[in-house]
Order: structure tokens, then C-alpha cells, then sequence
């Protein structure tokens, strides 16, 4: 880091109120020019710095004003993910410089730019949580935002039938990677890139739909033990959600959303319990939806748990789909399309499309 900058910085988050994101610069540009304009020299005391001026710096470079929104870039052959809610392609890696400074410094801040931004959902972030899980850093993780749309509940048994089938698909990943594994200790595979292994992973090739509940329940803890404890057995996996007010998912409050009642049948066909907890203020366009918050503060368990499960492997999708096989057992003889298509925004330009069988 470059000394001007720091105390620079270091100036500005002093006169302004901790860790509020609305600090943050909403496009790097100004950073740059300023880089420019300085000579090239260090500060080497950066680490002396108390570890709380530390965190405000990191903060006050990492943290965007908005939800960021990973998108896979297909750009490679790396794998890297940029915000699809900045305009420049290339801000997450500008804004992330810092974190490749030294090994205390990148510990510290990937706190801060995993714990302190707000990621929200795209067709990317599925596997952009299944990406941090394999880097063991998904635990980071503190605030996700998720678009409810609102659907007819004729919609809840098609998409139920989707998820299952994605957790097939999972399962049939989870395997070939398996068999590769061992093919490579025979010298007989690895001509793929980690990114092509990526791109074939199902949360990757995912409908819209399909990935918030997979998301959902990657976010879920599973209360399982606890339930155990108290004498119940098979438990279940809790969420504590945010959400505008708690009635409108409600089918029994007189002012519940209709159009939102499919969300809550989903949810209890994965298995998942919900606590919702009413925020009292409406977020996003209230015509097309609404907007649920994951906040890590809410949840019974630390996410550390989760990365612990995340090791266990790929979880049983007659397991997951227990109480949505039980509910709707013509779940699985539904006439399916023979395929749905869906299209991702090339970072080159232009559109790629994407086939769901
Ligand atoms: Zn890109």
C-alpha cells in the first residue's frame, strides 16, 4: 500500500462514523487517478497500526455500497468472479488489491470483504458459495439478499421436481469427480481447466429458482443434533430470515401475499423451518416481488458449522426431498419439459445460452 494513500484513508475513515458502508466510494476511479498523481513509496508501519484503524481501512476499500453480485467470469481461464452491479468489469479485483499484500494482511481483510459486504442473489451466486465453500472461506460470509417473485402456488411441485433434480445432478457430479480423482492418480485425466470443472457443476447450471433454494439451504444450519438431543429424531435444517413483514408469507394472516405463499411451501418441501422476522420496511420494487435478508447475527448456529457439514458431501436428495416426495408423491411423474433454456451475459459481449435437461 502506498503511504499517501493510507493516510489518506486513514484520514477520511477517522472523520467519518465506523464501518458505515455508505462511506465507500461507489466506483474506483477516483482511486486510481489518485495513484497516479503520487510517487511510488511504502508504509512499511501499516501492520503497526492498531488492528481496529486496520479493519476501517479494509473497510473502507473492500466494502461496496451495494450488494455485490458475483458473476463467473467467463473471461478465464482463471477462475475469478466479478459484481455484475458495478459498472466497471474489473472493480472486485481493483477493490481487492489489498488483500494480496501479505499473508496477515490478506487474513484480515478477506474478513472484512467476506463479512461486511452484502452479496446478492444472480444466476451466479450459487456457485460462487459453492466456490468460497471449496476455499473454506464460506463461514465469512454474513449478509445475502434474496428476490422473491411473485408466483401462482400451481408453480411449488414444478419447482420442487427442478431442485430434485439438480440434487441428482449433484450427486452424479459428486461422483464423476470421484472417478476423475482417481483417474488422475493414474495419469488418465486432467486435460480440464478447474474452471471447465467448475462450469459443469449444477449449481453452476441452474434455473433461477432452482438456485435460490439451493442457496437457502446452503445458508440453513442443520439443527439436526440439537433436535436429537431433545429427543426428536431427524431434526430438520433452520433459517432465521428478514423479510419486509412476516404476514405476507403467512397463509393464515389476513394480510399475507398470495402470490408469496408458494415461497413458504417450497421451503417446507426441502425440509427447511423458517423463523421470518418482519424488518418493517418494504426493499426493491414491490411490483414484481419482494426481497429476503440471511443475516448471519440471526442464525442459531455460527456458519463455521456449515463448512463442517459442506466436508460430509453431497447430501441425499430422497434425504433433502423427504417432505416433498411425502406431500406431493406425483412430484415425480409430472410431465417435465424436455429441457429449459436460460441465457448468462457473456463479460465479452453478446449472450450465452444455457440448456437445463
Ligand atoms: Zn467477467
Amino acid at each position: 500500500m502506498k503511504m499517501l494513500e493510507v493516510l489518506d484513508i486513514a484520514q477520511k475513515v477517522a472523520s467519518t462514523t465506523p464501518s458505515s458502508s455508505t462511506d465507500s466510494p461507489k466506483s474506483l476511479s477516483s482511486f486510481r487517478l489518485r495513484e497516479s498523481s503520487y510517487p511510488y513509496c511504502t508504509f512499511p508501519k501499516f501492520l503497526s497500526l492498531p488492528r481496529e484503524i486496520r479493519d476501517r481501512i479494509y473497510a473502507y476499500i473492500l466494502v461496496s455500497g451495494e450488494p455485490i453480485q458475483p458473476h463467473l467470469c467467463t473471461q478465464g481461464p482463471n477462475i475469478s468472479f466479478h459484481d455484475d452491479n458495478q459498472e466497471a468489469h474489473n472493480a472486485i479485483y481493483l477493490r481487492t488489491q489489498i488483500t494480496l499484500t501479505s499473508h496477515q494482511v490478506r487474513s484480515e481483510s478477506l474478513q472484512i470483504f467476506y463479512g461486511e459486504n452484502t452479496w446478492s442473489y444472480g444466476y451466479d451466486t450459487a456457485i460462487y458459495l459453492e466456490r468460497l465453500s471449496q476455499l473454506n472461506r464460506f463461514s465469512m460470509i454474513r449478509h445475502v439478499m434474496l428476490p422473491i417473485q411473485y408466483k401462482n402456488e400451481k408453480s411449488v411441485q414444478k419447482i420442487l421436481r427442478n431442485i430434485h433434480d439438480n440434487l441428482a445432478a449433484q450427486e452424479e457430479y459428486a461422483w464423476t469427480m470421484k472417478k476423475n480423482k482417481f483417474a488422475a492418480k493414474l495419469g488418465m485425466w486432467g486435460m480440464k481447466t478447474e474452471l471447465e470443472v467448475l462450469r459443469e457443476h449444477p449449481m453452476y447450471n441452474v434455473l433461477w429458482d432452482v438456485g435460490i433454494f439451493l442457496v437457502l439451504r446452503k445458508l440453513s444450519t442443520a439443527a439436526a443434533d440439537k433436535e436429537k438431543e431433545n429427543g426428536n429424531e431427524g431434526g430438520g435444517r433452520t433459517l432465521t430470515l428478514r423479510v419486509s413483514w412476516t404476514a405476507w408469507f403467512d397463509e393464515s394472516d389476513k394480510n399475507k401475499y398470495p402470490r408469496l405463499l408458494w415461497f413458504p411451501k417450497v421451503v417446507d418441501g426441502m425440509g427447511l423451518k423458517i423463523e421470518y422476522l418482519g424488518s418493517h420496511e418494504v426493499i426493491g420494487d414491490r411490483s414484481v416481488g419482494t426481497w429476503v435478508g440471511w443475516m448471519q447475527k440471526y442464525q442459531n448456529r455460527e456458519a463455521k458449522e456449515i463448512d463442517r457439514e459442506g466436508t460430509r458431501g453431497v447430501e441425499r436428495k430422497e434425504q433433502v426431498m423427504k417432505k416433498a416426495l411425502e406431500t406431493y408423491p406425483e412430484m415425480m411423474r409430472m410431465g417435465m419439459p424436455s429441457s429449459t433454456n436460460y441465457y448468462r451475459k457473456r463479460c465479452e459481449g453478446g449472450i450465452e445460452w444455457f440448456k437445463v435437461v
